[in-house]
């Protein structure tokens, strides 16, 4: 049977022929199948179904009026304005527009009968209405048979065009009913009906239940889409019950009980805890896919080293990719450090490293010398071979791609088996995230900090208090301690994003020689060459210098604990888990820190509710859970994390109990009806699906 996913865009005309404005508009919406139409459901309604009599509007009701014009003529009141007197069986209504054209002046001329649409408002001069909708009529046009829908649209795509495309495309999609009825719940219609009454509601309907999404038409298409997201999750996850992958088991006195042994701490109760889990996991011939949460400076790197022993006792090989080469570069110093006097071989692997250098770590890997390979996004190409890759970790995997994910998962390929998976995030995912994104994922939690820390102080001042903020600087420098200075991400602009660091860069510098002659102030920027970069980062790592003025690659897992202070300029820029990860970069040792969020107002809601925020609470959790509320599902998973937007009709919260259906029914559907199962899924996820399983 073909199924709507079909690529088939029914809707386009023939390739050659260009395509109009609203077309390629609604291409843009992604509005290319039938389906897609059908699914592109109204933001409200208008009610056109029925003429209220003039006489019996109401102040503030937005209705639909008729009536035969009994004056039209331009006024100058304020302003030069057409007014429009019409009558309805005695009453009058006056119609207003502040702008208009001639046209105006022609559909409503004297003694015609036109039909009005608008919010009454009982103004100066009696029932007035400002710039309705209208068009002429006679006393024989049809009122509409059902409300009129709007549609979420943009520039150069009108109402009209869009209603006309989607009432074709539902005519035309395939919507034959695919569930079996006994797998909906309660009593929904069918996604047909369902999908007719959304887009043309009958005049009688439940306009309130059909706006707040309430209705049982709603309630139907979330349900379908739940079930999708479900039915695609644990079908991945029954996939990957049958994937084989190493056993992975440490020997007694080997490499994980001396790397215990030889630590300057030790575990916090959380990490023991999430490393028994690791460590069990990684015993089975099945594939570990795990995510590692844990809040900034929860010391989930020491996990990672400590899984890495587990894996290279067993004799096979372990790779750790990080999102920058800052970061990279810090795991890499740490974990030579730890590992070498171990006797473990660890090598680097990064875009940067090139020719000899190169070939020589090329060939460690894939001659299985090297034990861990230690690297940026360099590490999945396709040249880059194992000999026996059994362990993955990737660190602050929200940085990666899926696609990058499934590649990682396919370096074993050639044994028939995959890597055990090991996800880190410092941005905990909530749990009913967890629930519906990342039903085939296990997740370990690191629920606590080391001990000795010393919780951050927030302040949120405006930017015009930057003086005493700069001088506070000069204190923190005059004792010894060291400084971040974050500037703002400006969106789509890379080289005003450095114009702006660099003469922050320059004013502190000036500002701060003159307290302090011989201060060291230094500028880091994503454009800079990778050995610069680690040249500064060096020096600041090292104390000798004391100031880092930065764009926002320090955000992830840079790790200086003498840096007591952090600025973050134009805070309201930043999302708010990344002003969480960024003031993560303070408050490592056990000096008390703070960090400032600088601001130019006028906020914005959200920027004030996220600048509250950080100041409230410190907990990763918390904000994760605050950012969700604010941002939304979509956006809060980024967009490389979503691969395309996931829910776009239920709520997580609020569909809780279609959500507790959909979970129940999916295990029956793939048993029982795997071919309607397949179905759905196709219908609704489409090619979405392979990016669900990463
Ligand atoms: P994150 O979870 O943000 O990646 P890191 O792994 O960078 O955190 O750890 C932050 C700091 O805490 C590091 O300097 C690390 O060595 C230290 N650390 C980790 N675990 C412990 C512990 N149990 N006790 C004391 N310090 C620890
Ligand atoms: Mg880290």
């Amino acid at each position: 049977m073909p199924l709507d996913a079909a690529p088939a865009p029914t809707t386009a005309k023939p390739k050659s022929a260009p395509k109009s404005g609203p077309q390629k508009a609604m291409e843009k919406l992604g509005l290319r199948r039938d389906i897609d139409l059908a699914l592109h459901l109204p933001l409200r309604y208008e009610d056109e179904t029925r003429v209220t009599p003039i006489a019996q509007a109401r102040d503030g009701d937005t209705v639909q009026c008729e009536g035969v014009v009994v004056d039209c003529r331009v006024e100058l009141r304020a302003r030069r304005q057409l007014v429009v007197r019409m009558a309805d069986d005695g009453a009058e209504l006056v119609l207003r527009f502040l702008n208009f054209y001639p046209s105006h002046q022609k559909s409503l001329a004297q003694g015609q009968r036109v039909r009005v649409r608008g919010e009454i408002r009982h103004g100066f001069f009696g029932r007035e209405m400002v710039h309705p909708a209208f068009k002429a009529v006679t006393e024989d046009t049809p009122l509409a048979s059902a409300l009129t829908p709007v549609y979420p649209a943009s520039a150069g795509l009108p109402q009209a065009y869009l209603r006309k495309a989607v009432g074709a495309a539902l005519a035309r999609a395939p919507l034959a009913e695919v569930l079996p009825a006994d797998c909906v719940p309660g009593r929904l219609p069918s996604l047909r009906e369902a999908l007719q009454v959304l887009h043309h509601p009958p005049p009688q309907a439940a306009l309130a239940a059909l706006e707040d999404h309430s209705h049982p038409a709603w309630q139907r298409l979330k349900f379908e889409e739940l079930l999708a997201q479900q039915i695609s999750q644990l079908q991945a996850q029954r996939e990957r019950a049958q994937l084989q992958a190493p056993a992975l088991r440490g020997q007694r006195g080997g490499l994980h009980e001396q790397l215990l042994l030889a630590l300057p701490f030790a575990l916090t109760g959380a990490q023991q805890r999430v490393c028994e889990e690791i460590a069990q996991d990684l015993a089975r011939p099945q594939p570990m896919h795990r995510l590692l949460q844990g809040d900034v400076g929860s010391g989930k790197t020491v996990v990672a080293a400590l899984a890495a022993t587990v894996a290279i006792d067993a004799g096979w090989q372990c790779a750790l990719m990080a999102p920058t080469e800052i970061l990279a570069e810090q795991h890499f110093r740490k974990l030579v450090g730890w590992l070498e006097p171990l006797g473990i071989q660890v090598a680097w692997l990064t875009g940067s490293v090139k020719g000899k250098a190169r070939q020589k770590m090329l060939d460690a890997a894939a001659s299985g010398a090297a034990q861990l390979v230690i690297g940026t996004h360099a590490v999945i190409e396709d040249k880059v071979q194992f000999a026996r890759l059994g362990l993955a970790i990737i660190d602050e995997q929200h940085r990666f791609g899926v696609a990058q994910r499934l590649a990682l998962r396919k370096k074993l390929a050639s044994q028939a088996l995959e890597p055990h998976l090991l996800m880190m995030s410092a941005t905990p995912i909530p749990r009913t995230l967890a629930m519906t994104y990342f039903a085939d994922l296990d997740v370990s939690t690191i629920n606590e900090l080391p001990p000795g820390r010393t919780p951050i102080v927030t302040k949120v001042f405006a930017d015009s208090k930057r003086l005493e903020v700069i001088a506070r600087i000069g204190d923190e420098v005059a004792q010894g301690r060291q400084v971040y200075w974050v500037c703002p991400l400006i969106e789509e602009s890379e080289s005003l994003d450095l114009a702006n660091a660099t003469e922050t860069h320059a004013e502190l510098s000036a500002a701060l020689q003159a307290l302090h002659p011989g201060v060291m102030v230094g500028l880091l920027h994503s454009r800079m060459p990778p050995t610069e970069k680690a040249a500064v980062m060096s020096l600041f790592s090292q104390g000798q210098m004391q100031v880092l003025v930065s764009t926002t690659v320090i955000e992830v897992g840079v790790d200086v604990p003498n840096a007591s202070l952090m600025v973050i300029e134009h805070a309201e820029r930043f999302g708010l888990s990344q002003l969480h990860q960024l003031r993560g970069r303070v408050g490592r040792g056990a000096v008390a820190s703070v960090c400032v969020l600088l601001y130019t107002g006028p906020l914005s809601l959200t920027g004030k509710s996220r600048l509250k925020a950080m100041a409230e609470t410190h907990d990763g959790f918390e904000i994760a859970r605050r950012d969700l509320e604010i941002r939304g599902p979509g956006e809060f998973m980024g967009a490389r994390q979503s691969g395309a937007e996931l829910l776009r009709f239920a709520d997580l919260q609020e569909d809780a109990p279609l959500l507790k259906a959909a979970r129940q029914q999916a295990p029956r559907l793939l048993d029982q009806h795997p071919e309607a199962a397949r179905q759905h899924v196709m219908r609704w996820l489409g090619s979405k699906v392979e990016f669900l399983k990463a």
